[in-house]
Parts: structure tokens; sequence; C-alpha cells
């Protein structure tokens, strides 16, 4: 089996980004539009586009996730972040249903900024299990891109932690758009911050106090294992544990969009830290001139490491993903057949 645990609803009909921007044009006041979208939108929408490409390629079962440029935390308040993230749960729940097996939901967390993320428990909560989502996304800057909130290792996120941890439900840490000009979203901001999530964990303590948290690093970890060297020094010099001890507790998705990127990847961090994704349908949506194969069919560039052993293969493409997500192969199991 082939599981894809990073896949977002970017093809969502119309009426949620117009429903969204009332929503956020509102901001402030009560909002209580009704987003209506039919079955039948929602099979089209996906049947041709994630599903589609999913059978193209091979792949069996995707995580899905609400559009992560979308959750836009930074716009009005607590509330619009509360109702907009249940309204994209809620529909996330819709595709999961309609496709039961090609999809597994993974949950947006009504985040806000400067609020504690002890808000986001409930919705976690409901999410996992009224709707069997197994993993949540969480935004390591809900400011989007001004970091103005303290790092993950912060206890100011360990009410979240907490029911993660209760759960049994990783965080994949994905950052959302970017307001500032600086940053372009999924060229700079995107890859800032998967960098600088691994950057905060190396000099924090997070893990000590939560030895089962687990975290998927997104992109291939930004810079990460491009940088292996540099982030085992500067752990040596400030007297941390060697960064491989957080491999017990982070993991790495294969969202790089060449093969010479995953293979180093895989070599650095090894198959037991590497988890198959592809983002699709999300950051590059382009066939690649060169090959005549799209970016972010990544799975041709895990097929194509010539030393990996079948058995470093199945990890990648299914065994992280069990083990790290343990509630998956309960709601695969639970499946009609
Ligand atoms: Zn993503």
């Amino acid at each position: 089996m082939i599981i894809d645990v990073h896949g977002h609803y970017t093809t969502a009909p119309p009426q949620l980004a117009e429903w969204r921007r009332r929503q956020i044009a509102s901001a402030g006041t009560p909002f209580t539009d009704k987003l209506s979208i039919s079955d039948d939108e929602i099979r089209h929408t996906v049947g041709d586009g994630q599903l589609r490409l999913q059978k193209e390629r091979g792949t069996d079962v995707t995580f899905f996730s609400p559009t992560a440029g979308g959750m836009a935390h930074h716009y009005g308040d607590e509330t619009t972040s509360q109702q907009w993230t249940r309204t994209v749960n809620d529909l996330i729940h819709r595709v999961c249903t309609l496709f039961p097996g090609n999809f597994v939901g993974v949950c947006q967390l009504p985040q806000s900024p400067g609020v504690s993320p002890a808000n986001c428990v409930q919705e976690l909560e409901r999410c996992v299990e009224e709707y069997g989502f197994v993993g949540c996304n969480l935004n390591p800057d809900p400011s989007d891109g001004y970091w103005t909130g303290p790092p993950l290792t912060d206890r100011f996120w360990y009410p979240l932690y907490e029911k993660m941890v209760e759960l049994e439900v990783p965080a994949m840490i994905h950052v959302s758009m970017s307001c500032n000009p600086n940053f372009h979203g999924t060229g700079a901001h995107y890859l800032n911050g998967d960098t600088s999530a691994f950057m905060q964990l190396v000099l924090g303590d997070l893990f000590r106090d939560f030895p089962t948290l687990k975290f998927v690093i997104p992109h291939g970890g930004g810079a990460v294992p491009y940088h292996w060297g540099r982030y085992r020094g500067i752990a040596q010099d400030a007297h941390r544990p060697p960064i491989d001890e957080l491999l017990n507790n982070v993991f790495f998705d294969t969202c790089v969009y060449h093969y010479a990127g995953v293979r180093l990847l895989v070599e650095v961090v090894g198959a037991d830290n590497v988890i198959f994704a592809s983002e699709m349908i999300g950051a590059v949506r382009g066939v690649d001139s060169r090959t005549g194969h799209y970016f972010d069919d990544t799975k041709r560039y895990v097929d194509a490491i010539p030393d990996l052993s079948e058995t470093e293969q199945a990890k990648i493409y299914e065994g992280n993903a069990r083990r790290v997500y343990p509630r998956l192969s309960r709601v695969l199991a639970a499946l009609p057949r």
C-alpha cells in the first residue's frame, strides 16, 4: 500500500472562497451565512483532481486537509478562526465520507495570533473522535509571516500537545500564507517554517516533556537535510544532545520536487524517518519541461533511488505512516470491504 500523508483540498468549489471572503469582511460582527456545496460538486472537484492523480500515480490513500495557505489564522479574531476551521474541517470530512479509503482526514486548527492553543483542543477532539481524522496541521506562525508568537518548544503550546499525545495524533508543522512581502508563501515562508521549526526543536527540550509526541516536518524539512552538519555542529557547540535523538519524534515528508533532493533526504535522515507525500494538489502544479512529468509526482523520485531496499521502500510508502499515525490502521481496518 502507498500512503501519501500530505494532500490538500485546494480544488474546493468557489463557494468556499466566496464564503470565506464574506466572513473575513464581516469579522467582528456575527456572521451566519450558510455555506452551500453539494455532494456532486465535491465528487466532481475531487474526482477530477486528487482522486484522478491518485489513480494515475498508483498511490492508494491520501491524507486530506484544508488548503494550508487558506488557514490564514491572522484574519479576524479567535471566533473568526474557530468558525472557518469548523467549516473547512466539515468539508474534509465530507470528502473522506464520499471517498472512503481514498482519503483520510487531517484537520486544521483554530489558531489565532496571541491566543493560547488550548483553544484548539476541542476542535481536535471533535475531528479525531467524531470524524475519524488521524492528524492535524499545526501552524508555528499564526501571524502568517511575522513570527510574533513563542517557539514550538514553549510551554504556551503544551495544552495542545497534551491532547495530541492523549489522542495519539501527530501534527504536521505547516505554516499558512505569508502576509510579509519578503517571504513568498510556498517558495520561502513554507521552507522557512520547516527549517525554523526544526531549529527550535534542536534548542528545546520538548520531547523530554512529551516523549511520545510526534511531528512531521513537510517539504522535505526545508533546509534541514542539506544542512544536517550545520545543525549537528550548532547542537554540539551549544552542549545540546545529538540531533539524531530528535529522530525518535520528528519525521520528514518527501515533498521535494526533484530526485536529488529526495535521495539526499533519505540518505541523511534514513528510511525510518521519511514518509511518502506529494502535497497534491498544492504548491507546484506544473509539468517539468525537462522530464515531462509533474513536479509533484514524488513517487517517481522515491522509486528511482537505486540502493533503497524493498524493506526501506515499504517503510517510506507505508510502514512509517502507520507507525507515526497510529490511528490510521484502525481507520483503514474499520472500512467496509
Ligand atoms: Zn501542504
